[in-house]
């Protein structure tokens, strides 16, 4: 107890909230329902001045940090017990470079932060699609989401990050902290704010297809043969989802995001002759801002429980074959999903030139599959759970998955980091080592001195 007042007295003028607070249960809350980490104390910095009197605070004291922004992290790492939270939640500012090519992004600005930041001057960047994520968390990562294959994953459109680091110093990553930074976000210090690359674009055309599921095989048959062939502008992601009626639901979700309307409209015509939907709500001009709150509106806002996943190069028969068997078994709770990022071949980020120094692993077109073993109802998490993993062992079984997997996704004690990261993983090691000696951050998202996922 002493050190956490120790740490108090060292916050001075930090806005600081105690267990004992009536403001705490609030100022806790995450996404995931079942995290019952009592963190010594949650602060809240509003400058990149507080951040370093926090790390200092907290390194004279020998207290470990988590980070929080979004509070979406699954496994809800971003509070832990015997650790202070830096919630990032007050640093969200969003600035546009006079040249527009580049915009900067506080710590714990989200994905609506972003969108309605970089709308209001007619660009874009890539974004992950649920308005609530936090950016920093969602990019770092990986980055799976709206015009990935048009401009690349969110990791490939980092361009620089102003860092409090070990120290306590504010520092401008240089080529080697920013490699580990796309692929593992603050394993290295807190990020005040990334640079990332913007792109002109005024509108965007949203809509999606819902048809039977028995064209999932040959939707997704047919979106392999043509990945080389359709336009980068078009964006497809699949889901398949348990409707309140019981039934299941095979949504498309479409973005299109070139000014030449008519070639995403050709394409989009060649999705539906594949398999006729059972309703269309047609491309429509959005903002980017409304497309994502809305599919916010659609996720439940606590969930109980993990995903799994796995990311493979190709889906063919014998995958799709087994995506239907397990189909077939799918709980019935509301959050379980299947849903399917799939990143083309022909996306910056599969290929040379496009793909930024990184410790993200997969440099080539996948799909990045997620069995979203979560569940709304608690007395479904078992239920739940043993289907995603059943069906996460049975994919690996085919020996076509890769071996890395998307660490957002991946469920605690799935895959080691090594395994997460593959060939990355010593370099990362050996930065971490560098930047972080005493291992202040050793708690942070991803933890590579245990080497857990
Ligand atoms: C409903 C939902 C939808 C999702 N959709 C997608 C998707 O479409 N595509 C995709 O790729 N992923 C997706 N994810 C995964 C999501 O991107 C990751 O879980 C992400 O890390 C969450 O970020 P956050 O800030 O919201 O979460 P937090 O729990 O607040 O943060 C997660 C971790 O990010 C790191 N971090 C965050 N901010 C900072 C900072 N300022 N400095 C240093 N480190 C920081 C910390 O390690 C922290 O523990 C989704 C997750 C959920 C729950």
């Amino acid at each position: 107890m002493a050190n956490i007042q120790a740490f108090k007295n060292a916050c001075i003028g930090v806005p600081l909230i105690l267990p004992s607070s009536s403001e705490y249960p609030a100022a806790r809350k995450i996404y995931q329902g079942e995290c019952n980490a009592v963190p010594l104390a949650i602060v809240q910095p509003e400058t990149r001045a507080q951040v370093q009197q926090i790390i200092c605070a907290a390194a004279q004291n020998g207290i470990k940090v988590t980070i929080r922004s979004g509070g979406h992290n699954i496994p809800g790492l971003c509070i832990q017990d015997n650790s202070v939270t830096i919630d990032m939640r007050r640093i969200r500012h969003v600035g546009i470079a006079p040249d527009k090519n580049s915009a900067t992004i506080g710590g714990g600005a989200t994905n609506l932060d972003v969108a309605r930041a970089l709308e209001a001057e007619g660009l874009v960047t890539p974004l992950g699609l649920v308005a609530t994520v936090g950016f920093i968390g969602w990019s770092t990562f990986g980055g799976y989401g709206s015009f990935m294959n048009h401009f690349g994953l969110g990791k490939d459109n980092i361009l620089g990050a102003e860092i409090v680091n070990a120290e306590g110093e504010v520092i401008q990553a240089d080529n080697e902290m920013l490699r580990a930074i796309r692929g593992a976000g603050g394993a290295l210090g807190v990020i005040v704010s990334l640079r990332v690359k913007v792109y002109p674009l005024t509108k965007v055309l949203a809509g999606s297809l819902l048809l039977d599921v028995c064209n999932f095989k040959p939707f997704i048959l047919a979106m392999e043969e043509n990945a080389f062939s359709f336009p980068p502008a078009l964006q497809i992601g699949t889901a398949i989802f348990n409707l309140p009626n019981g039934k299941r639901n095979f949504r498309v979700e479409l973005l299109w995001s070139s000014p030449n309307v008519e070639e995403g409209r050709k394409a989009i015509e060649y999705l539906k002759s594949i398999a006729p939907p059972v309703i269309d709500s047609h491309l429509q001009e959005t903002a980017l801002s409304s497309l994502i709150t809305a599919i916010d509106e659609m996720i439940p806002p606590n969930i109980y429980g993990h995903n799994e996943t796995v990311s493979i190069p190709r889906l063919d028969n014998e995958i799709l074959d087994l995506v239907n068997d397990f189909l077939d078994q799918m709980p019935k709770d509301p959050a379980t999903v299947l849903a399917l990022h799939h990143l083309s071949p022909v996306s910056p980020s599969s290929r040379d030139g496009g793909v930024l120094n990184s410790s993200f692993p997969i440099r080539f077109g996948h799909t990045m599959i997620e069995f979203i073993g979560s569940v709304v109802h608690r007395e479904d998490r078992p239920t739940s759970e043993k289907w995603a993993a059943d069906f996460r062992d049975a994919f690996r079984a085919t020996g076509k998955a890769l071996s890395e997997t998307y660490l957002s996704m991946t469920s605690p004690g799935d895959r080691t980091l090594q395994q997460v990261y593959g060939e990355e993983w010593e370099e990362l090691k050996r930065s971490k080592e560098k930047h972080d000696p005493n291992g202040l951050f050793d708690l942070v998202v991803p933890r590579i001195r245990s080497g857990l996922s």
